[in-house]
């Protein structure tokens, strides 16, 4: 308890640091030997559905638990990792990570579904799928409760060999999910050939949009876009009851994400958490139908 109130103070204080100063990068050395110490955390940011409150999944966010330094943000390693060919050996510790505790929900009553970014270094390996499929096996989860999110510009380096994976992994049930949506090199073509299921609108255009007309123009088109191409839509960066009153009026929205509803958390914390939330979301849905 006290240790959660630690990690969760973290988190806040990361969310306010991250508006400030350009923190350390740390170095590719000290990188590769978090991912060999096991110092790597997966916290659990929840997803809802805007319309019944319910919670639907969670995204799994990676921190690093320094020893010395406490919690540290993905911005100060993820990019070292990728320039330095550590990112595939994350990735897979964070895929297993979060299928293993998602067996875990499962076996205590919690149906989430639960989803993981990756990198480009994914998108290249034609292995990937099989390893995703083995891993599932292995902590006893069917695919179809696995998400894996991709941003627009991790596609464009190899897009055949990204189009031929994301086809694999889509014909073994996982979901595949478009991440940052209006933010990276897109190419409209993608969203027609890639076998998306879900998209997620870029958090800059989420926040603040009932005040921002030029916010808000992009939040409603890319939404509805999603639904005309039969995707699931997400917005996020719901930070405020008036970033989720707007939404909930959006016949084109349908699951939301952010502080509003919750910061990332630990894996132990999200029962009681989500016992918290059913009573708090039953005053901002009018009660569930
Ligand atoms: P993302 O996948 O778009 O994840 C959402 C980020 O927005 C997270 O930052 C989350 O904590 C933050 N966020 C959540 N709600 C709100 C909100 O209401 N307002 C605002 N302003 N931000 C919010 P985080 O955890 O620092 O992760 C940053 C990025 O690092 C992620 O963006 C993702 O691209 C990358 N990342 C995180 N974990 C992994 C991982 O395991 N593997 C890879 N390859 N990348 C990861
Ligand atoms: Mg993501
Ligand atoms: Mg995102
Ligand atoms: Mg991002």
């Amino acid at each position: 308890p006290a240790q959660l109130r630690q990690i969760l103070e973290a988190e806040q204080q990361g969310a306010d640091d991250r508006a400030r100063a350009t923190r350390i990068q740390y170095g590719a050395d000290e990188v590769e030997a978090a991912i060999a110490n096991d110092e790597l955390v997966n916290h659990y940011q929840p997803k809802v559905s805007v319309r019944s409150g319910e919670v639907v999944g969670v995204e799994a966010l990676v921190r690093w638990q320094h020893p010395r330094d406490g919690l540290v943000y993905p911005d100060q390693f993820i990019a070292v990792a990728e320039q330095h060919g550590l990112i595939e050996g994350l990735t897979r510790q964070v895929l297993c990570g979060a299928l293993r505790q998602c067996r875990q929900w499962h076996d205590r009553g919690l149906r989430l579904s639960v989803a993981v970014n990756l990198s480009m270094s994914s998108l290249v390996r034609l292995d990937f799928p099989e390893f995703v499929a083995a891993a599932a096996k292995n902590a006893g989860v069917d695919l179809s409760w696995l998400v894996l999110e991709v941003t627009e510009s991790q596609l464009m380096h190899n897009p055949l060999t990204a189009l031929d994976i994301l086809t694999r992994l889509r014909l073994k049930n996982v979901t595949l999910s478009i991440d940052d949506f209006g933010t990276g090199h897109s190419s409209l073509s993608q969203l027609r050939d890639i076998p998306f299921n879900e998209l997620k609108v870029d958090a800059g255009f989420v926040h603040n949009a009932v005040r921002d007309s030029a916010r808000r123009a992009i939040l409603e088109a890319s939404l509805d876009m999603a639904h005309r191409l039969g995707m699931k839509s997400v917005a996020e960066g719901v930070e405020n009851l008036a970033d989720w009153q707007f939404l909930s009026r959006r016949h084109s929205c349908d699951i939301v994400q952010g502080y509003f509803i919750s910061r990332p958390l630990p894996a132990e914390s999200l029962n009681a958490w989500v016992a918290d939330w059913d009573k708090r979301s039953t005053g901002l849905t009018g009660g569930r139908a």
